[in-house]
C-alpha cells in the first residue's frame, strides 16, 4: 500500500501538530513498519492545479505572503515554508486518490489540514482543500463520481461549500463538534453526535444513507480524523475510545472493500493535549494505516 509523505509536509516551523505529526507518523512507520506499507514521495501542487479549486488571489497570497491577512486565514502564522508544506500535503492527497483509482485498491497520505479550506480563504488550520482537489483530479482521470467520507471531529463545511457546484462529488460527514457546520443538501449532510455510545451507529447510518441515495462511487476519499478521541482537547467526546476508533476504521475500510470501491485516506485532526501525548496520537493514526493495509 502506497502512503504518500515528504518531509516537506512538516516544513513550516510555525505549524504545530497539524503538520508536524506527519513526520512523527512517518518516523514511527520506519521504526516499527506495518506490513505492506511503502512510504512514497508525492508531487507538490502548483499554482495552476490549486486554482482549479481555489481563487487565484488566495493561492498567490499563500505563496507570497500578501495580503498578510488572507495568507494567514488558515489560522497558521505565514512564512514561506507554509507554501512548501501545504502544496506537498495537498499533492499527496491527490496522488493517493489517483493511485487508489487506477489500481482499484487502497492508498493514503499523511496529510492533515484539508477539509475547512474554502474557495477564497483558509480556515481552521486548513490551507488548501486536498479532499476536493483530489476528487477533481480523480474525476479528470475518469471517475464518474467520488464520495468524501469525513469522520474528523469537526464538520467539513469547507468541503461542502466547494463541492456544491459539482454534482459528481458527495459527502458523508459525521462530527462531534459544531465547528464548520453547514446546511445539509441531498449530496452532503452533516451528522452531529453528542453521545459517545452513538458514534459508531451514526457512522454506519451515514454510510448507509449515502449508499441508498447516491450513485455507485468510483472512489472514496476518507478524512480519518482522530480528534473525536475522548482524550483530545480539540473535539474529543467521552466514550470515543481507541477501541471505538479502531472499530470505525474497520467499518469504513470493510465497507469500501465489500463494495469494491477504491479508497484513499488522509490523517486529518488529532492533537496532542493533556490526556493525549505524541506517542498515543501516533498510535491512533496508525490504526487507520493498519486497517487500510489489510485491504491491500
Ligand atoms: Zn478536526
Amino acid at each position: 500500500m502506497k502512503v504518500f509523505y515528504s518531509p516537506d509536509y512538516a516544513a513550516s516551523p510555525h505549524a504545530f501538530d497539524i503538520t508536524l505529526k506527519s513526520q512523527w507518523v512517518a518516523e514511527s512507520l520506519l521504526r516499527d513498519p506495518i506490513d505492506g506499507v511503502e512510504l512514497v514521495r508525492p508531487h507538490s501542487l502548483d499554482v495552476g492545479e490549486l486554482a482549479a479549486v481555489h481563487d487565484l488571489q488566495y493561492v498567490e497570497a499563500v505563496h507570497y505572503g500578501t495580503p498578510r491577512g488572507l495568507a494567514g486565514s488558515p489560522g497558521l502564522t505565514w512564512d514561506e515554508d507554509l507554501w512548501t508544506a501545504t502544496t506537498a500535503a495537498a499533492g499527496g492527497m491527490v496522488d493517493a486518490a489517483l493511485v487508489g483509482l487506477r489500481t482499484g485498491g487502497v492508498a493514503g497520505s499523511l496529510s492533515s489540514g484539508l477539509h475547512h479550506a474554502c474557495r477564497a480563504s483558509g480556515r481552521g488550520f486548513c490551507t488548501f482543500n486536498g479532499l476536493v482537489l483530489a476528487a477533481r483530479a480523480a474525476l479528470d482521470d475518469g471517475a464518474e463520481s467520488v464520495l468524501i467520507v469525513d469522520f474528523d471531529a469537526h464538520c467539513g463545511g469547507g468541503t461542502a461549500s466547494l463541492m456544491q457546484s459539482d454534482p459528481r462529488i458527495w459527502q458523508a460527514d459525521v462530527s462531534v463538534d459544531w465547528f464548520d457546520f453547514y446546511d445539509p443538501t441531498d449530496r452532503c449532510q452533516p451528522t452531529l453526535v453528542s453521545e459517545g455510545e452513538q458514534y459508531l451507529a451514526a457512522c454506519t447510518q451515514a454510510l448507509s444513507r449515502i449508499e441508498h441515495i447516491g450513485p455507485n462511487f468510483d472512489l472514496v476519499l476518507y478524512n480519518a480524523g482522530m480528534d473525536p478521541y475522548e482524550g483530545c482537547d480539540t473535539g474529543g467526546l467521552d466514550g470515543i475510545t481507541k477501541e471505538v476508533l479502531e472499530a470505525r476504521e474497520n467499518l469504513l475500510f470493510r465497507w469500501c472493500q465489500e463494495r469494491k470501491m477504491p479508497v484513499a485516506f488522509a490523517l486529518a485532526g488529532g492533537y496532542v493535549s493533556a490526556h493525549l501525548d505524541e506517542k498515543e496520537l501516533v498510535d491512533l493514526h496508525r490504526l487507520t494505516i493498519a486497517e487500510a493495509s489489510l485491504l491491500d
